[in-house]
């Protein structure tokens, strides 16, 4: 078997993909097929801006087995125009929407001023919290402030830390809030850098535990810097599952089941 190969298991979803980037929206037929054929049967889209909520809301309608998370990501908080926070949330109402988001705190660009940013987090939680529908949050060398705004809605909160980067204690902080951490591909990641982060995989509450691509970003080993798409999930859904001793199918089995509680998915729509 070759490296970039792997037994088929399943069921996976793959709770994080950005299917309306160009990079995979040219050949989502291809993209699909290529999920199938490793076991992915349902994926939540992720909108970033209000233009591109609307197109993940539309790829919902006219897929069976895609979801839609909608909301303005951090970074993209600056160019917003005004209307766009009234589009997000008349979309909320679309059939098929499943998340609010990605939302969140980003140190790491700067692009938009982070009082704006701080601003848009809060609207996407209250959003979230009206409509009962679980917060995608995104966080980039951010986690205490994540942690304090969380912390000031003084209530648990449902959702997901998105492409968890941080190490034990700042999983232990997130998981307290009643957040569930979901893994990207750098989790296979050869780095020793990256040792804390196969930590909080080995060790944290197999409950809360949810795997993602972030396609087309983050490609899992082997596939690193190649442009990322939802069935490679099932190579970060291997590793972990070799992290924590435990088959993949069965690791594939139980996170399928925390991503379909968590975002009321219906278990008979799959791709
Ligand atoms: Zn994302």
């Amino acid at each position: 078997m070759s490296e970039s190969s792997i037994a088929t298991f399943g069921p996976l979803v793959d709770t994080h993909a950005h299917l309306d980037d160009p990079r995979m929206a040219r050949d989502l037929a291809g993209v699909l097929a290529r999920a199938r054929e490793h076991g992915v049967t349902q994926i939540v889209a992720i909108g970033t801006t209000a233009a591109s909520s609307r197109d993940i809301v539309s790829l919902a309608r006219d897929h069976q087995g895609i979801f839609a998370a909608i909301g303005i990501q951090p970074n993209h908080g600056a160019e917003a125009e005004p209307g766009d926070w009234e589009r997000i949330v008349e979309l909320a109402d679309a059939p098929k929407v499943v998340a609010i988001g990605e939302t969140g705190l980003d140190r790491y660009w700067d692009r938009t001023p982070f009082p704006l940013q701080q601003d848009l987090f809060d609207r996407h939680l209250t959003l979230a919290f009206e409509r009962q529908l679980p917060v995608v949050i995104h966080c980039r060398q951010c986690e205490a402030d994540i942690v304090a705004q969380l912390e000031q809605l003084g209530r648990p909160v449902s959702g997901i830390l998105h492409s968890f980067t941080g190490n034990w204690d700042d999983a232990q902080a997130f998981l307290a809030l009643g957040l569930h951490l979901s893994f990207a591909g750098m989790v296979t990641f050869r780095n020793e850098s990256l040792d804390p982060l196969r930590e909080v995989a080995s060790r944290m509450p197999l409950d809360r535990l949810l795997i993602e691509t972030d396609s087309p970003y983050l490609s899992p080993h082997p596939f690193r810097g190649k442009t990322n798409e939802p069935g490679r999930v099932a190579w970060t859904c291997a590793r972990i599952a070799e992290l924590r001793g435990m088959e993949a199918e069965e690791l594939a089995l139980q996170t399928t089941r925390n991503a379909r509680r968590l975002f009321g998915l219906e278990e008979t729509e799959t791709l």
